[in-house]
């Protein structure tokens, strides 16, 4: 006897948008905490290879040493190791708002160890280059502890003359 050819299953797409909050944890917590009420930034070191982590990890990624708890303040300034000066409309997902062309991100090699990509500002490719000093402007009123508690880096003043 002929088996019977099992029936297609029609579908149809539908994407599923699900809002939701999780814990940040221990580290990015208490990150994300020093940056809504004290503007710093916070990363560990790890106790077996020495590296700094920012954002601050229980592992090292790195050399995926013992749980690394030694908290290290880490500087709001630091080098510009890369950028790009983009032409492309781009909508800022914390806002909603889209962002004025051109704009420009960066890699910032914090001091004292650890790096973060963030807004670079002016995005002015005659006025930015690799190891500028920039620094952090932070957002003064409103903080909510996310990584956009930081405006966006621009040269330090000593770096501006
Ligand atoms: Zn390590």
């Amino acid at each position: 006897m002929a088996k019977k050819a099992a029936a297609e299953h029609l579908v149809m797409p539908y994407l599923v948008s699900i809002p939701c909050n999780f814990s940040a944890g221990p580290y990015m917590g208490r990150l994300l905490r020093e940056m809504k009420e004290h503007k710093k930034l916070w990363g560990n070191k790890c106790p077996s290879c020495g590296r700094i982590m920012f954002p601050p990890r229980a592992v090292c990624g790195q050399c995926h040493g013992v749980e690394a708890g030694d908290w290290v303040e880490l500087s709001d300034k630091g080098t510009l190791f890369a950028f790009d000066v983009c032409y492309y409309p781009y909508i800022d997902p914390t806002t909603g708002q889209p962002k004025p062309v051109p704009w420009a991100r960066g890699v910032i090699t914090l001091d004292g160890g650890g790096a973060l990509i963030h807004f670079i500002e002016p995005p002015d490719p005659e006025k930015l280059r690799r190891g500028m000093r920039v620094q952090a402007v932070w957002r003064e009123e409103g903080r909510m502890g996310e990584m956009m508690d930081i405006l966006y880096f621009q040269a330090t003043e000593e770096d501006k003359k």
